[in-house]
């Protein structure tokens, strides 16, 4: 088989989060299951109405911008995008053409071509057998459009663009952006070819996770190869990803822009964003962004790639480590301890309870770490705390006291024990004495078996050391 250059470019649409929607006052609720709840004359393109911009919308689009360090446009205007399909009450979708909101940046190393804003259509069922459903609550809801440049090679790099996407759109609260609720959607264009001119692009819809993302684009370029293997050409087209079948198909020869009749909406203003107060000095707002988190975890923790990684995607693990953190403040050794504890032992909680936080606060949950550092539990002793604390609640010391897990340190309550071992072990007491070091061990263990598990085991071996002699 030749060797094929792949070439990929994404478009991932993204539900915007604002109370109401893109032209109308419309509740914008992603949850709401009762059909056409949500509808209004302007939403469902009755005669007479007129759409109104939601700054709120264009705000996200414009913060999205401005994070990925693209060139935010000053004029803008909107285009109706005309097409009919049931499911688009106007016969045209509002939506932008020429004068993007937010053209170039970059983001996870991947070039941005552009994002706009436009509106969703409504959301159709084809399952009632010879007639088909429209419902229009999700008809008119800011959605935002990010095109990338051709510039992605493997499946790896479109994944991670995607996610990427995916948390930042989080971080900034612009969208939730769950795929599989199609509050972010990934169409992929993939060609190969075997010279540096791309060859002919096929487009996937329907991509409804991440691993179908990598999935689909995997099987696109070995369809492609095989095409081109057989001696044909690679059709122009969009196809559908069947997740079932793992395949795609074929849905329709590509339109191009000719087809949608582009052209300015004349029901709405142009903006000049520099002439708009709530859209000026966006980069004052914006929160840690995740790879500045990530740079930020690594540099002053040196934890793991792994590790930080939970912290910065995970954003109910990440919030309760920061929370450790701060309370620990400085305390590099222990913010190290605790962020085992979280990343291992209460993630594995969380995991197995719907992830849940369950009873544990970041305060119980520090003084137990301090406790660890202290050496007043054990780390067995620290991770059935943990466990208990989880379901019950309650403080770290109370827990840890109520069931046994403190651990003894004071040297008079295990003076007392230490003897005892001395003198029902005569035998490995000489062994140790006349120079086999592992007769120690055998004689901490019965120490801490005397001790039922609560004795400090290093305390206990400085002890018996001494009485030794
Ligand atoms: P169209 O006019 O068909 O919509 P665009 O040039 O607007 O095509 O690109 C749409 C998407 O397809 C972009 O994400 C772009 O990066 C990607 N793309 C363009 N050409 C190719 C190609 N030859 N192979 C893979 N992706 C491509
Ligand atoms: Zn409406
Ligand atoms: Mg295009």
């Amino acid at each position: 088989m030749p060797n094929y250059k792949v070439t990929i470019g994404l478009e991932i649409h993204a539900e915007l989060k604002t109370n109401t929607k893109m032209f109308c006052r419309c509740k914008n609720d992603p949850d709401e299951e009762r059909p056409n709840w949500n509808i209004c004359p302007v939403c469902t393109a009755q005669p007479g109405t007129l759409p109104v911009i939601n700054k709120k919308a264009v705000k996200h689009v414009l913060r999205v911008g401005t994070a990925i360090g693209a060139t935010l446009a000053d004029f803008t205007e909107w285009d109706r995008k005309n097409y009919f399909y049931p499911d688009i009450p106007k016969g045209y979708q509002i939506s932008q053409y020429l004068y993007p909101l937010i053209s170039g940046g970059k983001l996870a190393g991947v070039d941005v071509t552009r994002i706009h804003l436009e509106e969703d259509t409504g959301s159709s069922r084809h399952d009632r057998g010879d007639y088909s459903l429209v419902d229009y609550n999700r008809a008119g809801v800011p959605l935002m459009e990010l095109v990338t440049e051709p510039v992605i090679h493997d499946t790896e790099t479109a994944m991670r663009f995607a996610k990427e996407l995916q948390l930042l759109l989080r971080y900034l609260g612009a969208s939730d952006a769950n795929m599989e609720k199609g509050e972010m959607r990934v169409e992929a264009n993939i060609s190969i070819s075997e010279t540096e001119t791309f060859g002919t692009k096929v487009e996937v819809k329907n991509i409804n996770s991440f691993k179908a993302v990598g999935d689909a684009i995997a099987f696109e370029i070995k369809r492609h190869a095989e095409v081109l293997g057989r001696g044909e050409k690679i059709v122009q087209e969009t196809r559908g990803w069947d997740e079932n079948a793992g395949k795609t198909f074929s849905q329709r020869k590509k339109e191009s822009a000719n087809d949608y009749r582009y052209f300015p909406e004349p029901d709405l203003p142009k903006m000049r964003i520099s002439e708009i107060p709530e859209f000026q000095n966006l980069n004052e707002t914006m929160p840690e962004l995740p790879w500045e988190r990530r740079l930020r975890l690594s540099k002053e923790f040196g934890f793991q790639d792994a590790i930080t990684e939970m912290f910065v995607t995970d954003d109910a693990i990440g919030g309760f480590f920061s929370d450790v953190a701060l309370k620990l403040s400085g305390d590099k050794d222990l913010i190290k301890l605790a962020s085992n504890y979280i990343t291992s032992d209460l993630a594995a909680l969380m995991k197995a309870n719907n992830g849940s936080m369950g009873a544990v606060t970041p305060e119980t949950f520090t003084v137990l770490v301090r406790m660890v550092g202290a050496g007043d539990v054990s780390s067995r002793g620290a991770k059935d705390t943990l466990a208990i604390m989880y379901r019950e609640g309650g403080l770290a010391r109370n827990v840890a006291e109520q069931h046994g897990l403190i651990q003894k340190s004071d040297i008079g309550a295990l003076e007392s024990i230490v003897k005892d071992v001395i003198a029902a072990n005569a035998e490995a007491v000489a062994e140790y004495k006349g120079g086999k070091t592992a007769s120690l061990q055998y004689i901490v263990g019965q120490g801490m078996k005397a001790s039922k598990g609560s004795a400090n085991p290093k305390v206990l071996g400085e002890l018996f050391q001494k009485l030794i002699g």
